[in-house]
């Protein structure tokens, strides 16, 4: 009986310590400090769609002090396709760069809002869901991935499909990813490593020294005023068909070259997925894309999410 207490004892531990891979290991203080902060400068009220939840505490240092349950953004203007528990500082940063960024860049790109948008926010797991790797910022309720998103009149744009469908889904998500990067402290998207081809990962992580991270390095500067006609006569995503190279002309490999190769990556530990220029990532990318023709397939789930 003894014996058997000791080896569920010993169970007990190797769960607790599945994701939470440092046992003991505590939340660093910066983090309750910055929720209770934005709390207390009501940059987050709870409502019907921002409800407050009981603190989430471990496994590990995993969690958050104050988290919210999300089901929509912007006064329940923008639904989120699959609800989303984070922190008071990821929320309103989401919703600042939404307001600023993501919906005037889609009434300029498309010439309707966003209604819905797809989020991926927390889970407590390790850096690219390496085990024994730096905790990912997803493990704090501190980052979301922006997957792709519905608009005012029904048509969708993914991430994966769009960072090299049309014209006009490119200028858009660059756009917004420009946005992003002013607005978060680590933003990575396609291009950036083999993980992050199909979404927009972004964070609050205080990387030191006001250092940010901003992936991958685009030779792109937008096109104002966009040379589309917005409306019906732009179609999003409606299959494999229409996603064309794009290139505006200003050299015959513009196409492969608005994506510098990100090769510093950083010291997380993501040198063994392997190198990633551009040429592998438009190949990668084209078997994505048909792979995520059935609607379904999009990201099989938040936990196949990274970083
Ligand atoms: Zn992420």
């Amino acid at each position: 009986m003894r014996r058997f207490g000791g080896l569920a004892a010993a169970a007990m531990i190797f769960l607790l310590a599945g994701c939470g891979m440092f046992p003991g290991e505590k939340r660093a203080p910066w983090r309750g400090e910055a929720e209770a902060q934005c709390l207390a400068r009501k940059q987050v009220k709870p409502s019907e769609f921002m409800q407050p939840m009981k603190a989430i505490n471990g496994p590990g240092a995993c969690g958050m002090d104050s988290p919210f349950r999300v089901t929509a953004i912007l006064n329940g203007t923008v639904t989120l396709k699959s609800r989303a528990v984070l922190a008071c500082p990821m929320i309103a940063a989401l919703e600042q760069w939404v307001a600023e960024s993501v919906q005037p860049a889609a009434r300029q790109y498309y010439g309707v809002a966003v209604a819905e948008i797809h989020f991926g926010s927390y889970s407590c797991r390790g850096m690219n869901n390496r085990a024994g790797g730096r905790r990912s910022e997803h493990s704090y309720g501190n980052a979301a991935d922006f997957m792709g998103m519905t608009l005012a009149d029904g048509r969708k744009l993914s991430v994966v499909k769009g960072w090299r469908g049309s014209p006009a889904d490119q200028e858009f998500l660059r756009t917004i990813f420009v946005g992003a990067c002013g607005q978060f402290s680590t933003v990575l998207a396609p291009g950036s490593d083999v993980y992050h081809y199909n979404h927009l990962h972004m964070d609050l992580a205080r990387h030191g020294r006001g250092r940010t991270i901003c992936k991958p390095v685009l030779k792109w500067t937008p096109m104002s005023p966009p040379p589309f006609e917005p409306g019906p006569g732009m179609v999003a995503q409606t299959g494999a068909a229409n996603i064309t190279p794009y290139d505006r002309g200003a050299s015959p490999s513009a196409a492969e070259s608005d994506v510098e190769a990100a090769h510093d990556h950083e010291a997380a530990g993501q040198g063994a997925a392997g190198e990633n220029d551009a040429g592998d990532y438009g190949g990668g990318n084209q078997s994505l894309n048909q792979g995520a023709a059935g609607r379904g397939g999009q990201a099989a789930s938040i936990n196949d999410l990274l970083r």
